[in-house]
């Protein structure tokens, strides 16, 4: 069934992500690299996303509310008074607006020529005459953003989606950095997750084991009735088909594992004792070793149950 323990190449699931994600790219905000090509660019910025095994189960839309740069607005990002309309700029005069000095020396190699960013400019190549009151000539602020996000079913731990251009915003219009989002798993209350299966454990009491019995179990999808055989034993693992999580490629599904525990008590009444004392000598309940066992089905450590 191909499932293994889960682990993706990472650029398959970029690719999954990019998919899904491809509409929220740009999304129409796409001011940056190419239209201005000046300024520093904003940094990348890193966000959790905590899930539960349920929505990971079905997929789940969820909002994000970033605390991040933001373009200013008064000044269209250029940190210049009146922003791209207004005649707020200069050439730098240290560099006559090329953005880089050189620096010429001489070794016993010959000339080497030393070429490093304008510091009066930083390598914009122009200056600012009348600062951006709001953004004191940064060309962005500090603010917050909500992003929407459709996680597809099938996500584990580990998993993350990179969206470029949704980090923090440059500097003077410099390009936005990406936005990355990693799925962190919420422990669940029930469940433990391996891979595509989850298992749960069932305590039973030692009637109940020997007598078989019915109980209802968690699913990710509500309970579900259980029926378990007479004499099962501890340690026995029963297999509900397709009750786990999907592949986030969408080839298959895995399974709910039931771990069965048959519980001791911890404490006896004169009247258990004696009927406990009763069972004991009797031949069915002498422990046999599983090669004594005539029965092929007790090999099996798993069985495939149906609810
Ligand atoms: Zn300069
Ligand atoms: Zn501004």
């Amino acid at each position: 069934r191909g499932r293994g323990r889960g682990f993706h190449d990472i650029e398959d699931i970029f690719d999954a992500f990019s998919d899904i994600f491809g509409g929220a790219r740009g999304g129409g905000r796409g001011r940056g690299r190419s239209e201005r090509g000046r300024g520093r660019p904003g940094s990348d910025l890193r966000v959790s996303l905590s899930l539960t095994l349920e929505e990971i189960a079905e997929g789940t839309e969820k909002n994000l509310r970033l605390q991040k740069y933001l373009e200013c607005e008064s000044c269209d990002g250029t940190g210049a008074e009146g922003g791209m309309g207004g005649q707020n700029f200069s050439m730098c005069p240290k560099c006559d607006g090329t953005g880089e000095i050189r620096q010429v020396s001489r070794s016993v190699f010959g000339q080497v020529v030393n070429v490093q960013p304008c510091p009066r400019c930083e390598g914009e190549g122009r200056i600012i005459d009348n600062l951006c009151d709001d953004c004191g000539g940064e060309g962005r602020v500090q603010g917050e953003e909500s992003i929407s996000i459709n996680v597809p079913p099938g996500v584990m731990e580990g998993n993350y989606l990179t969206l470029g251009d949704a980090g923090n915003a440059g500097l003077r219009g410099g390009p936005r950095g990406d936005l990355r989002i990693e799925i962190e798993e919420e422990p669940h209350e029930h469940f433990e997750r391996d891979g595509l299966d989850i298992y749960y454990d069932l305590h039973l009491s030692f009637p109940k084991a020997a007598l078989g019995t019915e109980v209802d179990v968690p699913t990710l999808e509500g309970e579900a009735r259980l029926e378990v055989d007479p004499g099962v034993q501890a340690g026995k693992i029963l297999r509900m088909r397709d009750r786990g999580l999907p592949d986030l490629e969408g080839s298959g599904q895995g399974d709910q594992m039931i771990r069965v525990h048959v519980w001791t008590p911890q404490e006896l009444t004169a009247e258990e004792e004696e009927l406990l004392d009763q069972l004991r000598a009797h031949d069915n309940f002498q422990p046999r070793p599983p090669e004594e066992d005539t029965q092929k089905s007790f090999f099996r450590r798993v069985s495939d149950v149906f609810s």
